[in-house]
């Protein structure tokens, strides 16, 4: 205790050596009274009807210019004319300012920390705005110099920061602003947080926000002579301070009921001195506590903001949704508007799936949210059915996924009518494929039973062609014996008749022969008999033969744009397809001419036989290689025939690796062309 006092004593008596230096240097330059301005901010200064009465600044200012010897006189003024008189250099000093970074550029200010503050959003008690986006084209009032809202990192600047455009009221003073608040001019305020303590005792209102904690202190305009003053106040605050029955610890009981002097009374003096410094300390802090609150709130704004679509999201979800634990207990429940959950929630919120549960289903569940747990974040599916209220399974399908904090988020979906669907649609493919198994089946054995026929058919076709060509050939042979007049002569009638029998007979031979010609094709009897010649050697018999047929009949016949090449192949059964194809192309064209063209194309050689005939009408193009199919019912129009040329033509030109197509259509004439490959593929 003694150690203390003596302690006091010398920092006092240092304290008092220091003021008495400055006071003497600040006195001594004095040549006029110093015009200290002051406005109405209560507790801290106080101006009632135009004279200064009091307030904690006013006080302490007074005890140091009693101490320092300085004369003075008091200029009342609003905020912000005392701040315009200061710059000018009109005020020796203005008090209560806040000492912030850009003012510091304009004023020399106390150094020491005398009180701090922070500016209070502040709406009416029951107000609808509870967050700063709310203030988004409000009325907000404020004081236009008031660095809470026109500082940085003032309201405005925060506002813009967030994108919220607000209207802004601009008042003389906090009083005013707080009274606007009442009257509903305006829907915020932004005051200080003494202001707003000092005229409210915060009743009826409520702070949205805290901004910007600044110290509050003494500005002068900048010069030596300030210097000098500043640092002679901050040689004395900490003293002021520090007396408990003094101006600044009275302003505090009076603002918040602060603890009774004389507890205080036992707080060594260079406690106090370190508590000033603190309050300094403090003072910075407050400031790094600002940044970070912002920060805060913008992260808070971030979460709150994805909470609420994670809520709507919840509520948009047509399916049961479950949060469980990592035991299986279930946390929370969230109704479907269609769906009834197994039991009513009081029953399963808090149990575990296997408590609520039967097994068959609680089997399935328990391990998928075992494996939701070792796999956070990834989706696990499961699909169980439970006992509807009629006794009928019902089954869902259930989608989870762990957070990472152990906890697991499930959506049931009702998925019985899908199910239903599904089985029925199982059910249909199931009779589909036994229908298509016993078609098929039925297919087959007609095929077979096709098969047989066509063999009968051909085999009859043959046997009967047979039985007839022999007894046909003899009909011809002996009509042209009788009509060589070998049996005897005949007269002209007697040969007009044989004449008759001999065409028909002859006529019933080609049929014979052709028919029987289709029948080998047909059966795979024809024997192919490959030799080397060349494509001019086959057209050369081909010219031989129709050459004088077409001129008989006014038709040129000519062979265009022909490649010589040498093929490998059954020349016969060629010669006879380009046959039957000239043989029609004449036998159909009445005026123009038929035309032969050859080329070659890598192993393959390809002949077009062309006419300018009436062509094939589209509608028999899909049958004309079918037996006996003959276009037009005209018998004068269309001359002689079977129509079994083109079948067997066809049939051939595949028993030579090849195919015969029709490409003219209509009204343009014929077209057929037939491809084979140079050398007849044997294997
Ligand atoms: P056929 O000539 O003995 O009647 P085909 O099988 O050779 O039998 O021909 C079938 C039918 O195709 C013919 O009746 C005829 O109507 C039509 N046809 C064939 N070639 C031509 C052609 N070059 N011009 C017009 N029609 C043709």
């Amino acid at each position: 205790m003694a150690r203390a006092s003596a302690l006091r004593l010398i920092v006092t008596l240092g304290a008092a050596l220091a003021l008495a230096l400055s006071a003497a240097s600040t006195a001594a330059a004095q040549s006029h009274p110093l015009r200290i301005g002051v406005y109405d901010n209560p507790p801290l200064s106080k101006v009632e009807n135009g004279q200064v009465a009091g307030g904690l600044f006013v006080e302490l200012f007074e005890q140091v210019a009693e101490a320092e010897g300085w004369e003075y006189e008091w200029v009342t003024l609003d905020f912000g004319e005392g701040m315009a008189l200061v710059e000018k250099g009109d005020l020796d000093a203005l008090l209560v300012v806040a000492v912030t970074e850009e003012r510091r550029e304009q004023f020399d200010f106390t150094k020491s920390s005398i009180w701090a503050n922070w500016g209070v959003v502040a709406v009416r008690d029951g107000s609808p705005i509870r967050s700063l986006a709310q203030l988004k084209g409000k009325k907000i009032a404020v004081l236009e110099e008031d660095t809470y809202y026109s500082g940085s990192q003032g309201v405005r600047d925060l506002l813009e920061g967030l994108g919220i455009e607000a209207n802004y009221l601009f008042l003389p003073d906090y009083e005013a602003a707080l009274d606007a608040l009442d009257d509903r001019a305006v829907d915020a305020a932004v005051v200080s947080r003494v202001a707003h303590r000092m005229h409210r005792g915060e009743s009826g209102l409520t702070q949205l926000a805290v901004v910007k904690p600044v110290q509050l202190g003494i500005a002068f305009p900048r010069s030596a002579h300030s210097l000098r003053l500043a640092s002679a106040i901050d040689a004395h605050i900490p003293g002021l301070i520090a007396d408990p029955a003094g101006a600044y610890n009275r302003t505090l009981r009076e603002l918040f009921e602060a603890p009774e002097p004389a507890v205080q009374q036992r707080i060594p003096t260079w406690a106090l001195w370190a508590l000033a410094a603190l309050a300094a300390g403090v003072g910075g802090l407050a400031a790094v506590a600002w940044g970070l609150r912002r920060v805060v709130r913008l992260r808070t704004q971030d979460l709150r903001r994805a909470l609420d679509r994670m809520e709507t999201l919840f509520a948009a979800n047509p399916d049961m949704q479950f949060v469980l634990d990592a035991e299986g207990r279930m946390l929370r429940f969230e109704p479907s508007p269609e769906l009834a959950p197994y039991v009513p929630p009081e029953e399963f919120l808090g149990k575990t799936v296997s408590e609520v549960l039967p097994p068959e289903a609680s089997s399935i569940i328990v391990p998928a949210l075992a494996r939701a747990l070792d796999y956070a974040g990834t989706p696990v599916r499961c699909s169980y059915a439970l006992p509807g209220a009629d006794g009928a399974p019902r089954h869902y399908d259930c989608h989870m996924a762990a957070t990472t904090r152990g906890e697991i988020l499930a959506i049931v979906h009702d998925s019985t009518e899908v199910h239903e669907l599904l089985a029925e649609l199982q059910r249909e493919r199931d009779n589909l494929e036994a229908e298509v198994e016993a078609r098929t089946v039925e297919l087959r054995s007609a095929a077979t039973e096709l098969r047989h026929a066509s063999a009968a058919k051909s085999r009859f076709l043959s046997h009967v062609s047979h039985e007839l060509r022999t007894p046909l050939n003899s009909i011809v042979g002996f009509t042209e014996t009788l009509l060589a007049g070998m049996a005897g002569p005949l007269n002209e009638e007697q040969t007009r008749q044989l004449e008759m029998v001999r065409r028909s007979g002859s006529h019933l031979v080609d049929l014979v022969n052709e028919i029987l010609d289709l029948s080998r094709i047909e059966s795979g009897r024809t024997h192919v008999d490959p030799s080397e010649f060349t494509t001019s050697d086959v057209l050369a018999d081909v010219t031989a033969a129709m050459g004088s047929a077409a001129s008989s009949r006014g038709l040129e016949f000519r062979l265009d744009d022909c490649d010589t090449v040498t093929l490998h192949t059954d020349r016969r059964m060629l010669r006879q397809i380009l046959l039957n194809l000239t043989v029609n192309a004449v036998k159909f064209t009445s005026e123009g001419g038929v035309s032969v063209e050859c080329r070659e194309d890598r192993d393959r050689v390809r002949f077009h036989v062309l006419d300018t005939g009436p062509g094939i009408p589209e509608s028999a193009r899909a049958s004309i290689f079918d037996p006996f199919t003959r276009v037009g019912t005209d018998e004068e129009a269309v001359p002689g025939g079977f129509g079994l040329g083109l079948s067997i033509s066809a049939g051939l030109a595949e028993t030579l690796g090849g195919r015969l197509e029709l490409v003219s259509s209509s009204g343009r004439g014929s077209e057929f062309v037939l491809e084979i490959p140079k050398r007849f593929p044997e294997s």
